[in-house]
């Protein structure tokens, strides 16, 4: 089952969240499989690393109660050129990759994305009330750490970006395989008056006073020692609250709210439509599109993350450049 969990323990100024993407995450490997265009199913290494991110772009959104899209890419220098995931503040969400050239069955973080040393994470908060020409907050962190090391885990890149986006300590165990995508985040709770504002994006990226705790914290490193110890194969097979008893059993936690009430499950939702197809075609110009038909019969758009297909034929066309409804089909000559 898709569950995602929120708790904060009694003892210590520390969260954390708990996700697993079950049945939504099969779903997308399955639709990934069968895309038309001659797609085919990602490679092992890389749908392990789309379902860490996918897990991860959750316990983000979950950790940021932040109103709008969070976009989570990998811009890679490898065989793996992007890796996106997209969550939403419902905890929907949607992963693709842009694969140029064979990907190794053994393929690490590195092999996929940062061959070169070029690779970047960007995380992308998209407020969904944004103003006109207000743009959306972006921060990039680099896929090495601080001596140029290559990074391993995707784990370790975002903890990286936490700890510059909301100078807080944060601790993040992810795991995949084809069946499942779960998480842990740990995160220490800023002090008062430092930190992430829920709501206020823009503060993540602020500096403050409470970075001189960090690293430093007893509490919170204790719990982060505890999560280091949990396997890839305890968080993808345990019960979440199995899962947080034997991890935290001398540390007394609190679940938070109805967290798995139906509205708040993760789950793989698409939000392509014909309109936002019918958007980028006009995009094109009416010439490129009209080349197109007259070359294919049609021109067939399909979607990335969901593999849905969307063709407009010749009439299709004209409507898209006419300002008015779609005209009439054209009169037949009669005999
Ligand atoms: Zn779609």
């Amino acid at each position: 089952m898709d569950t995602l969990h929120r708790f904060l323990f009694d003892r210590a100024p520390v969260r954390g969240a708990l996700v697993r993407l079950d049945a939504s995450w099969r779903d997308l490997l399955a639709r990934r499989a069968s895309v038309s265009d001659g797609g085919h199913a990602f490679a092992p290494p890389l749908r392990a690393l789309l379902g860490e991110m996918a897990a991860a772009g959750v316990l983000m959104q979950a950790n940021l109660k932040f109103n709008g899209a969070l976009v989570l890419q990998l811009q890679g220098d490898g065989p793996v050129k992007l890796a996106v995931v997209e969550t939403q503040p419902d905890f929907s969400y949607r992963a693709t990759a842009k694969v140029v050239g064979a990907v190794a069955d053994d393929a690490g973080l590195a092999a996929l994305v940062n061959l070169h040393g070029r690779g970047r994470c960007a995380i992308t908060l998209d407020p969904r009330d944004r103003l006109p020409g207000q743009q959306p907050y972006q921060g990039v962190v680099p896929l090495h750490g601080d001596r140029r090391e290559p990074l391993q885990r995707l784990s370790e890149v975002l903890e990286h970006y936490m700890l510059q986006s909301e100078q807080v300590d944060t601790r993040l165990v992810l795991a995949a395989n084809d069946e499942r995508a779960a998480g842990l985040l740990l995160q220490r709770l800023p002090s008062v008056g430092g930190g992430h504002v829920a709501g206020r994006p823009d503060a993540a990226f602020a500096r403050s006073a409470d970075e001189d705790q960090i690293g430093r914290h007893e509490d919170f490193n204790r719990l982060a020692l505890l999560a280091a110890t949990l396997s890839a194969d305890e968080l993808l097979g345990l019960d979440a609250e199995v899962l947080l008893r034997r991890l935290f059993w001398q540390e007394p936690l609190r679940l938070l709210g109805d967290a798995n009430a139906a509205p708040a499950r993760p789950r793989f939702v698409c939000r392509c439509t014909r309109e936002r197809v019918a958007g980028m075609l006009r995009s094109l110009g009416q010439q490129e599109i009209d080349g197109l038909i007259a070359e294919r019969g049609e021109a067939e758009v399909g979607c990335d993350f969901c593999g849905a297909v969307y063709r407009f034929d010749r009439v299709d066309a004209a409507a898209l450049f006419s300002a008015g409804p779609p005209p009439p089909a054209e009169p037949r000559q009669m005999h």
